[in-house]
């Protein structure tokens, strides 16, 4: 038994855990089998999202008599992306892995997942060939969801994968420089480019309990996915507007050209109001969408995220030391 070596590469895994006292004890169990066939010292940090069962009890203890694991406790349910955020916020290896604690992300596959990442790969997200334990209305829907988000977004979201991910150091600052409140982790790794990869894995069922996204939570996080990483919606009201006005405008026409030949059944008044109605709705839909562009500015200004992510530097420190060195002639020649 090699009980985690103290050289080699260090790792963090996080594990969000909402009521999950059904799968605790297995849970354990698992990762410590994990965490001794790593090559490097590890640590496994929980984060309790408010759970009213046990779980906070049956971590905390695990977290004090056991010096490999962490345990950090909200204060109250603020959802998987915030606990998730936690717990990154608080890792300090060199490579942190994010995982459920249902056990639907196979502990074995992070073995995979540190391979890649010794590869050079910077994010190794976890894909699901098979989700076994998902209801079909689940798996349709978020099918349907990644295709719709991939179409509006700009960033490419991997589909298929959830938030079981390994990241690099690097991506975890950058990833802890994004002040964002409504944060769509998922979203926020692909829109940071850096080497990506993935490991396929069958989803298995869950170990134990229930799931924790039900149907709204699912629609909430769905409507993050999208607000946050698409400004299609706003611009959705000149689109409208156009067709409206466009529609009208035709029709307008149409009416016109009847009026012109003589035409006895036209009802007088009616077209002209409802070509007047429907034409300035219309333009008040297109308003609505100019204005919907400029909220999407502040949007972008406020989500206050960083203009560029940085993967590399070299050569500055050349430039400090010549700098240094060089100083009092740089001074005189001046
Ligand atoms: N979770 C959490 N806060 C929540 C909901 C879920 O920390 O508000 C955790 C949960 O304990 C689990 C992970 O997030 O470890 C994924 O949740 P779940 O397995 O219920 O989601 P599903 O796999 O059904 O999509
Ligand atoms: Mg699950």
């Amino acid at each position: 038994m090699t009980m985690n070596p103290t050289s080699g590469p260090r790792y963090s895994i996080v594990v969000p855990v909402f009521n999950e006292q059904a799968v605790l004890p297995v849970l354990l169990r698992r990762l410590d089998l994990m965490m001794q066939d790593l090559d490097g010292p590890t640590e496994t940090i929980f984060v309790d999202d408010g759970s009213s069962d046990c779980s906070a009890i049956v971590l905390r203890a695990k977290a004090v008599e056991d010096p490999r694991y962490r345990f950090i406790g909200l204060s109250r349910n603020f959802g998987h992306q915030a606990a998730i955020t936690a717990g990154m916020q608080a890792a300090t290896g060199d490579a942190v892995i994010v995982m459920d604690a249902d056990l639907q992300d196979p502990p074995e596959v992070v073995g995979q997942m540190i391979e890649k990442w010794k590869e050079g790969y910077e994010v190794v997200y976890g894909r699901r060939l098979s989700r076994e334990g998902d209801s079909a209305f689940k798996q349709a829907t978020a099918s349907l969801f990644y295709k719709f988000l991939g179409r509006l977004s700009s960033v490419d979201i991997p589909r298929d994968a959830g938030d079981f991910r390994l990241i690099d150091r690097k991506v975890l600052e950058a990833f802890l420089a994004m002040p964002e409140q409504d944060r769509f982790v998922r979203g926020m790794f692909a829109w940071f480019g850096f080497r990506q990869t993935e490991v396929a894995f069958h989803r298995l069922p869950r170990l134990a309990g229930e799931t924790k996204y039900p149907l709204f939570k699912m629609v909430r996080l769905a409507a993050h996915g999208v607000v946050g990483f698409s400004d299609a919606p706003l611009r959705l009201a000149i689109w409208a507007g156009f067709a409206v006005s466009g529609f009208a405008a035709l029709y307008a026409m149409y009416v016109g050209i009847h009026w012109l030949e003589g035409d006895k059944s036209l009802v007088a008044g009616w077209a002209s109001t409802v070509i007047i109605v429907s034409f300035l709705s219309g333009m008040n839909m297109i308003m609505t969408g100019i204005m919907g562009l400029y909220v999407g500015r502040i949007h972008a200004e406020v989500k206050r995220r960083p203009l560029y992510v940085v993967s590399e530097r070299a050569g500055f420190d050349h430039a400090q030391s010549a700098g240094q060195s060089s100083d009092k002639r740089t001074i005189s020649a001046a």
